[in-house]
């Protein structure tokens, strides 16, 4: 199907696109790498009369590390992440989950900022984001404003973003050199969406004790989970294989996985067991190995 007539607008700047949104309220829409939008529109679930391409603006662009963080900016593509070097290492949560996104294609054009603004329980840089404790910058009307990755998400589709605001970037607090992550996504074929996955992060300290734990679900609830109680569990202990089997098995109960064609309850959650017990065992290793 075609979409919906629609009128296209491509600003050369922040202000310009956060100008024409607040004209047109909830009839215009950002786009960036088009690959959840386009979608909706040709099956008309989405029908926005003005559509902002932001891929011009100069500002949204950019993967660096700088002033004690790593910046995503809104126009960096799945692709970017899982080819730079940054994300290796102590981000290697974030370098994990890429290239486990759907298909080339698709990580050609989306955005990291695109997928969190989308806000799919089943998208993989939420997870993956929540387990590093990112923070989103928004600008809009009002100014810029700093939210907290876990304050962002308020269900499916659903985010902490206020009309008019646009996601410039994504910041990313540099873990230090004892830090290492990994992402396990279980799909049923390969550009398939998560029948579950986790994504974990372990920072370690001078003596080799975890000083934080990062924790989050993909697939297995109304949102991205972030798994607090296993985080909790994990904080200040020796990293053993009996504390990652039981902060594996409080992010299993506090996944809320609803039965559909990729598997029913029970399966779901044992697959987050698993996989969060074997990304604990993953990202102690790297962490341990250092960057
Ligand atoms: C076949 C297929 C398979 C896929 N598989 C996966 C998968 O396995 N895992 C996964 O995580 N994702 C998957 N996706 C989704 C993909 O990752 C998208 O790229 C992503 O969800 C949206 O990013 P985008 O840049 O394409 O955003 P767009 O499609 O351009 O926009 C999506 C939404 O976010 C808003 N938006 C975009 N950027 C901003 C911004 N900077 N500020 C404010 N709002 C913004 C738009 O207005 C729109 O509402 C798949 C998509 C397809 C088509």
């Amino acid at each position: 199907m075609y979409p919906s007539r629609f009128e296209y607008v491509a600003p050369e700047s922040v202000a310009d696109a956060i100008s024409v949104l607040a004209q047109h309220g909830d009839d215009a829409k950002v786009l960036a790498g088009g690959q959840s939008l386009i979608p909706l529109m040709k099956l008309r679930f989405a029908a926005p009369s003005v559509l902002v391409d932001v891929n011009g603006i100069e500002q949204l662009k950019g993967l660096e590390q700088s002033n004690g963080h790593l910046r995503i900016g809104a126009l960096v593509r799945h692709k970017d992440c899982e080819r730079s070097q940054l994300l290796q290492g102590r981000y290697g949560v974030l370098g994990s989950a890429a290239p486990q996104i759907s298909d080339p294609i698709v990580r050609n054009l989306g955005t990291v900022c695109g997928s969190i603004a989308h806000a799919d329980p089943q998208g993989d840089w939420g997870s993956a984001l929540l387990a590093a404790n990112a923070r989103v910058v928004a600008e809009g009307p009002s100014g810029i404003r700093e939210i907290p990755i876990s304050e962002f998400f308020f269900g499916p589709f659903t985010t902490a973003l206020q009309g008019a605001e646009i996601v410039t970037e994504v910041r990313v607090p540099d873990p230090g050199p004892r830090a290492g992550g990994a992402y396990l996504k279980l799909e049923r074929k390969v550009g398939d969406f998560a029948t579950a996955a986790a994504a974990v992060q372990v920072e370690l300290d001078d003596a080799g004790t975890i000083s934080r734990a990062g924790i989050a679900l993909t697939a297995v609830g109304p949102t991205n989970v972030r798994a607090e109680r296993a985080e909790q569990r994990l904080a200040g202990a020796e990293p053993s294989a009996e504390a990652f089997s039981e902060a594996a098995r409080l992010a299993a109960e506090d996944a809320h996985p609803i039965a559909d064609h990729r598997g029913d309850v029970e399966y779901k959650r044992n697959v987050v067991r698993v996989f969060v017990e074997r990304g604990l065992a993953a990202a102690a290793a790297a962490a341990r190995e250092g960057s």
